[in-house]
This record gives C-alpha cells, sequence and structure tokens, in this order.
C-alpha cells in the first residue's frame, strides 16, 4: 500500500526500510536530510513536509521523539492536518495517554483518525521485524493497517479507546526502566565486593533474576562498555515521566517507580539527555566507587 512516514532516526529508518523490502510504496520526510536521503536511496519517495505526505496517501505513519514533535506533525503548521487526501495518522512515538487522546480529538475535527501504535523492542527489534506492536483505534482502521504493521512487528490490538495503547506502552517501558537500573544496583554491589561482573550476568541469565537489561543490555553494551544500546537517555526518562504522570491522572501511586524514575533523574543529570540509557549504570557506580568491569583473562 501507499504509505506515508515521517520521522526517520533510530526506530523510524528500519521500520520503513522493512515497509519499502516488503513492497509497499513510502512517502517519507524527517528534519534530517541526511535521514531522508538514505531512504531514498531504498526506492522511498522524498517530502518537503507532513502535509505534502498527507496530500497524497490515506495512511501516514510516524516516528517522533517528543510529546511536542508528534503534536507539531500531527496538528502543526504544515502538519497531516492540512493535507487533502488522508484518513488515518498512525503514531509509532511513546507519548502518553494524554498527548494521544489530545491529538485524536484535533484530527477529528477533520475527519482524520488517530491510531496510537506504539512499540517496544528496541532498534534490533525494529530492523529484524521483532518489535511488540500495540495498536488502539478503530477496529476498521486496524484492519486496514494491519498488514503493513505485520512488517514491523507482532501486532496486538489492545482496544478502540484512544490512547489505550500507550497505556500498555507505558507500563510496558516502566519495567524497562526498573530492570536496567535496579540491574546496575545489583551488579555494583557485587562488583564492590569482588564479584566478576561477567560471571554475574551469566549466573543471573541462568536464575531467576533475569531480565531485558541482564539478557540484552548488560552483554552487548554495558559489560564492552561502549554503552550504545541506541535509545536515548532523554527518551527513556520521558517515558518514566509519562508512567507516572499516567498514574497520577489515575489516583494511584507507583511505590517502586517513583523509587526508579527518582534514578532516572539521577541519570538525565550527570550523563545528559543525549546519553544512551545503557550509560545508567555510571551514576551508581560512581556513587560505590567501581567501575563494573569483566575480569581480565
Ligand atoms: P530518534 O531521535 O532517533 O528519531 C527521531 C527522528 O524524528 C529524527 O530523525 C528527527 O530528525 C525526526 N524529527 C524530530 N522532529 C521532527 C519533526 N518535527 N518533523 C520531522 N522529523 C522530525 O528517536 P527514536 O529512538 O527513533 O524514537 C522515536 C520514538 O520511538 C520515540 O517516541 C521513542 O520513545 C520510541 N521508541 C524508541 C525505541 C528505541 O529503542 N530507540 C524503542 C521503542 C520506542
Amino acid at each position: 500500500m501507499d504509505i506515508g512516514f515521517i520521522g526517520l532516526g533510530n526506530m523510524g529508518s528500519p521500520m520503513a526500510r522493512r515497509l519499502i523490502e516488503a513492497g509497499h510504496k513510502l512517502i517519507v520526510h524527517d528534519q534530517r536530510s541526511e535521514a531522508v536521503e538514505r531512504l531514498v536511496a531504498l526506492g522511498a519517495r522524498a517530502a518537503k513536509s507532513p502535509a505534502e505526505i498527507a496530500d497524497q496517501v490515506d495512511t501516514v505513519l510516524a516516528s517522533l521523539p517528543s510529546l511536542q514533535a508528534s503534536l507539531d506533525v500531527a496538528t502543526g503548521k504544515g502538519g497531516v492536518i492540512e493535507g487533502k487526501r488522508i484518513k488515518r495518522f498512525v503514531d509509532l512515538s511513546t507519548v502518553g495517554s494524554q498527548m494521544a487522546v489530545r491529538i485524536h480529538d484535533l484530527l477529528a475535527k477533520r475527519n482524520i483518525v488517530q491510531i496510537d501504535s506504539p512499540v517496544s523492542g528496541g532498534v534490533g527489534g525494529a530492523e529484524k521485524g521483532t518489535l511488540a506492536v500495540m495498536v488502539s483505534g478503530p477496529r476498521a482502521d486496524f484492519d486496514v493497517l494491519k498488514p503493513a504493521l505485520d512488517v514491523i512487528g507482532k501486532v496486538f490490538f489492545i482496544g478502540e479507546k484512544p490512547g489505550s495503547a500507550q497505556t500498555m506502552k507505558l507500563a510496558n517501558n516502566m519495567l524497562s526502566a526498573t530492570a536496567i537500573v535496579a540491574t546496575s544496583e545489583a551488579v555494583v554491589m557485587g562488583v564492590k565486593s569482588g564479584l566478576d561482573p561477567k560471571v554475574m550476568i551469566d549466573v543471573i541469565n541462568s536464575g531467576s533474576g533475569l531480565n531485558t537489561a541482564s539478557r540484552d543490555k548488560f552483554p552487548k553494551s554495558v559489560l564492552p562498555r561502549t554503552f550504545d544500546f541506541g535509545f536515548a537517555t532523554g527518551l527513556m526518562v520521558k517515558d518514566v515521566r509519562l508512567c507516572l504522570e499516567e498514574a497520577k491522572s489515575l489516583g494511584m501511586s507507583m511505590e517502586v517507580a517513583e523509587a526508579v524514575g527518582r534514578l532516572w533523574e539521577v541519570v538525565i543529570r550527570e550523563m545528559g539527555a543525549e546519553s544512551d540509557f545503557t550509560s545508567a549504570i555510571q551514576p551508581i557506580e560512581k556513587a560505590a566507587g567501581v567501575v563494573v568491569e569483566p575480569a581480565k583473562s
């Protein structure tokens, strides 16, 4: 099918590539021309604005880094809201349910359907097409969209209520955020007492402490100290804050999530928003006075 795709970053670029390889015709846009050129080289057509895309296709997907970017691309000047042909705007970004509902309501005034479709599984999942794709919106639009989304991962229909897939995504990401800082604390504690972190991770991954940080992030980016997993600390903190706001708006507290949120605020302060989220271990190491490095063999 003809698909518009806006936001060709760490996640958007491999998702767009997979759609092209599956035979879909893509019109793409990004603020960064080099990101657009890479996709054009693979067969996409370039557009100068979201509105230009929305003039030409029924379905526009977006993978953007902030709530403001999603709002602007959807409803701002030159946004998809100005398009003559668009029927549905599918946001693959994590924006939280309140922003999703705000965009939904603004687009509904122009008879454009907003569909939440946040994803989980990281850059590796986007490259391999193994993301968890959480969708909320009208069932009929979901049915039109599903064959395209199948190309990027395993698709889950969460419900028709606007924003409900965002709530699902925030619950998931809070667990991911927790896994990183909790595993960092556990490994730093072991190293402080003289344990080899490589052995610790091997034991944890064979035992009941296994989690996505110990399984994926520590072997690939923490133990080799490359801190290059492909997700910015700023984006992780965005998701943690959104989850805490979501809980607050529902009138409940999340005790563990609040402690995790405090740790991530330290990480963003000390490491910066652009750092990779695997560098979350560094402030914990600093406070303990150790560095997590495997023993030299
Ligand atoms: P990114 O910063 O790598 O990419 C965002 C892209 O959007 C960039 O290419 C940027 O130039 C472009 N952009 C920003 N504002 C724009 C605008 N107004 N118009 C056009 N283009 C614009 O971010 P990412 O890591 O790809 O994340 C995108 C979304 O996916 C975020 O909501 C993030 O939370 C979510 N997500 C990321 C991961 C991950 O592992 N990186 C995993 C799951 C979900």
